[in-house]
């Protein structure tokens, strides 16, 4: 495979820690310049920029990006991770349940997209690989809220395929299966083994799994590739 030479900027939201930082430290491997958002001070590999930002405030995005600007440049490759989860049966769910999770998982993203591609579009090029799950395709019971959040990535990336796609910008969805990540720790055994059951390939995803095929969506080599859903599942979601 061709590697990347590795000088673009880099930007992941969610990136200290989980699947997010996975992604940051295969980008840095890659020796391009990677800054991510938090929103808890954590400790970060050396090489890595750390920016504090929420999602679901306009104004702290746009001040993490010119802080990403001024160290790094205009955003070449943007990787909308951030994400929450708030399970609950549709009876029980409130509608802060709902909607606190969409403006987290998917107005969140679209609020880093919107901003990451006005310097895109200034650079004629651009990838974007936002992080949505198989939950947003095969629906999940508890997770109305995450799954509507993670299915309207989809029309996201298709839609800025069709507007920016002229302008050498890409947009794809990776959609993980499940990962070894604090956010899977919450999932009871008895559900683990449930889904578990469902996955071919017999075990669940490292992030750095995840990574590798992140990495690649935004490398030279998938130039051509724009607007796919890609599932990392092992198998799991086949025909969906
Ligand atoms: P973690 O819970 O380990 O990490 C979530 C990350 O999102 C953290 O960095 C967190 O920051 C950040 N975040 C949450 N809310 C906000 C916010 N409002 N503003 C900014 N950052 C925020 O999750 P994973 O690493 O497991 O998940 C990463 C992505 O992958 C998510 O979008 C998730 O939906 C998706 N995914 C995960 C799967 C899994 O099995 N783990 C499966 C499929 C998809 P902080 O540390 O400050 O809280």
């Amino acid at each position: 495979m061709t590697e990347q030479t590795g000088a673009r900027s880099v930007l992941i939201t969610g990136g200290n820690r989980g699947i997010g930082l996975a992604i940051a430290r295969s980008f840095l491997a890659n020796r391009d310049k990677v800054a991510v958002t938090y929103r808890t001070k954590t400790e970060l590999p050396d090489g890595i920029l750390g920016v504090q930002a929420d999602v679901t405030d306009a104004a702290s995005i746009d001040a993490a990006f010119k802080t990403v600007e001024a160290a790094h440049g205009p955003v070449e490759v943007l990787v909308p991770n951030a994400g929450i989860t708030k399970d609950t049966l549709l009876m029980r769910m409130s509608e802060d349940d709902f909607t606190s999770v969409i403006d987290t998982n998917l107005t969140g993203a679209f609020r880093v997209v919107q901003r990451a591609t006005k310097g895109m579009m200034k650079l004629r090029k651009g990838r974007i690989v936002l992080i949505s799950s198989v939950s947003g395709i095969y629906g999940a019971p508890g997770q109305v809220n995450y799954s509507a959040s993670k299915a309207g990535l989809i029309g996201i990336a298709r839609s800025i395929t069709r507007e920016l796609g002229g302008r050498g910008i890409t947009a794809n969805v990776i959609m993980p299966g499940i990962v070894l990540t604090e956010m899977f720790g919450e999932v009871s055994e008895e559900m683990k083994a449930k889904y578990l059951a469902g996955i071919p390939a017999g075990r669940f995803s490292s992030p750095e799994e995840i990574a590798d095929v992140v990495r690649w969506l935004a490398s030279d080599e998938a130039a051509y590739i724009s607007g796919a859903l890609i599932p990392v599942d092992g198998g799991g979601s086949m025909g969906h």
